[in-house]
């Protein structure tokens, strides 16, 4: 059940990718890139004086795994501090490695949970983590995240 749900997803996203964009006025830009696929995303964070995404978008090219991962976390982000963000990031890290059980175990990621079978695919978790750890790096200002 969840499996379809999961290939439902990542096709719809893979289509039609949200906030697929260089926004304007973006004060956070990281670059990553995932050589064991090929994935190769920036990232963009619009972030205000209260430390609020007011925007985040990411342009890029990669497999549909990458692509869909990064337009929903993009949705995700946004209202949400950058401390919220780095929370979001850990649990979504630890959901597609296996050791959060999004059933049994407090969390945050709400749709994002339709990752929870990918640990089973170890090539594909730096797949579908890049556009956080290239979030993550915009937050820490580095400027270019390799998954390698
Ligand atoms: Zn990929």
């Amino acid at each position: 059940m969840r499996d379809e749900l999961y290939q439902q997803t990542i096709l719809e996203h893979n289509r039609n990718p949200r906030n697929f964009k260089k926004p304007e006025g973006a004060t956070h830009a990281a670059e990553g890139y995932n050589p064991l696929c090929g994935d190769h995303l920036w990232v963009y964070m619009k972030v205000n004086a209260q430390d609020i995404i007011e925007e985040a978008a990411f342009e890029g090219s990669g497999c549909a795994i990458s692509k869909a991962s990064a337009s929903m976390m993009t949705t995700a982000l946004k209202g949400k501090t950058t401390d919220e963000a780095k929370v979001l990031f850990k649990e979504f890290h630890d959901l597609v490695i296996g050791e959060l059980k999004p059933d049994t175990q407090p969390n945050h990621l709400g749709k994002l949970t339709v990752f929870s079978g990918i640990w089973q695919y170890p090539s594909r978790v730096k797949c579908a983590s890049l556009g956080w750890h290239t979030m993550n790096g915009a937050i820490e200002k580095v400027k270019t995240i390799s998954t390698e």
